[in-house]
């Protein structure tokens, strides 16, 4: 299972699992497909494509991405129980690279208070079911839930049972999303380095996001030699989330030198991704969200669109471009500088005639004082008055004309507003 490229992660989607199992998400069997399709397209190397046994639809929605997707493994959960199993294989058998994955806790806590069963008991029902699997299918990936909050020797005594049953992937989850990165980076290394076998397995990891830590924990386990990652697009998931998809794959492209890891995941697939999901879970994007936010390439502030303007490199680690949008947002607001507003002008191809340039400035800037944003459509009015008032005596003053003769701020925000707005 494991790559000859040692440095090679494998990129593995839960979208339509995890993602979907978010509260208040619901994704039908036509909506799963068309972003199985795009994650086909995003080239992501696993597709979990949900939990069949968990109803109808979803089986059907598992069965119809198993026959379609071509050039990813198909994968979809089972609890460590036959019939879960049986409705895995059954909705996944026609795939071209079909994977089982099944998952059984693993923490005391789990043990005791969900399962009402004994470690012993554990052990040898993740074992028998791992065999059952390995009947039906080649790739069996094996679970333990909440092994960040597990005993670290009860996990390894776990791994290596799983492998020696014929699991070939095991994945760690942070289930509650507990650990630390350093913890869990060690708690990786332990189990790669102690479980007896683990050279047969690929580890995976599998981090949810409630402290805010699923992508630096998700490092800190690559660092430790995990070389496959859960995670979905726009980090969606349970509670706060998983580990979000496009952070860990541009994290592994800007500082790749640093860091030696790839992926084969098109970059330029990421935006189209992110805004299909968040269009058919009905769910929006947070705009500050890293990467795929409204804001994640946009400026404001008149130093840093300034820096921009002149050389990207300035305040950008990553080219819009790579992660599929056209071009930087030069955001006009009342923290712009006159750089922006100049640049914004000319892409709207207006050259203002001699001398109209500061009245254009400061009708700008107290426009911009009264709203968020000053739109294309406001600087064409901006400009267009400008150039009109010259000619009413009001030139070669110094001050445009408005703030000569309305003294206090919010009158004349007020006036602009009307004579831009009606
Ligand atoms: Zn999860």
């Amino acid at each position: 299972m494991r790559d000859k490229n040692p440095d090679r992660v494998f990129i593995f989607d839960t979208t339509l699992r995890d993602g979907e199992q978010s509260p208040g998400f619901h994704l039908d069997a036509n909506s799963k497909l068309r972003i199985a399709r795009q994650l086909e397209r995003l080239g992501v190397d696993v597709i979990e494509a949900g939990f069949p046994i968990s109803s109808p639809g979803d089986f059907e929605a598992c069965r119809r991405i198993a026959r379609e997707i071509r050039g990813a493994t198909v994968t979809a959960l089972a609890r460590a129980v036959r019939e879960d199993i049986d409705a895995v294989w059954g909705a996944l058998k026609d795939a071209q690279d079909p994977q089982i994955h099944i998952v059984l806790s693993v923490s005391d806590v789990h043990i005791d208070r969900k399962l009402g069963m004994t470690r012993a008991q554990v052990l040898k029902r993740g074992a028998e079911m791992v065999e059952y699997a390995r009947f039906l299918c080649d790739k069996v990936e094996y679970s333990p839930e909440d092994a960040g909050r597990a005993d670290p020797d009860y996990l390894i005594e776990t791994v290596e049972t799983m492998i020696a049953a014929g699991a070939n992937v095991i994945n760690i989850p942070d289930t509650t999303g507990y650990c630390l990165p350093y913890e869990f980076g060690e708690l990786v290394r332990r189990v790669i380095n102690e479980a007896r076998g683990s050279e047969k397995a690929l580890f995976s990891v599998h981090c949810h996001n409630d402290l805010g830590l699923a992508v630096a924990n998700t490092l800190a386990a690559l660092s430790a030699g995990a070389r496959r990652v859960e995670c979905t697009i726009n980090g969606i998931g349970e509670r706060a989330g998983n580990t979000s998809l496009e952070e860990v794959v541009m994290l592994l492209k800007v500082r790749q030198s640093k860091l030696g890891l790839e992926c084969a995941v098109e970059t330029r697939e990421i935006t189209r991704t992110s805004r299909l999901v968040s269009e058919l879970t009905g769910t929006p994007v947070q705009p500050n969200k890293a990467v795929v936010g409204a804001n994640a390439f946009a400026h404001a502030s008149g130093i840093h669109q300034d820096g921009v303007l002149k050389d990207r490199l300035n305040y950008e680690i990553m080219k819009p471009e790579d992660v599929g949008l056209a071009d930087s947002k030069i955001v006009l607001t009342a923290r712009s500088g006159r750089h922006a507003f100049h640049h914004r002008l000319s892409r709207l191809g207006i050259t203002l005639s001699e001398g109209k340039d500061d009245e254009a400035w400061q009708r700008f800037l107290v426009l911009a004082d009264t709203k968020k944003e000053v739109t294309d459509e406001d600087l064409r009015k901006i400009a267009a008055m400008a150039e009109t008032n010259g000619t009413n005596g009001h030139e070669g003053n110094g001050h445009p004309p408005v703030t000569d003769q309305l003294h206090d701020h919010n009158h004349v925000a007020d006036a602009m507003r009307h004579m831009i707005f009606g």
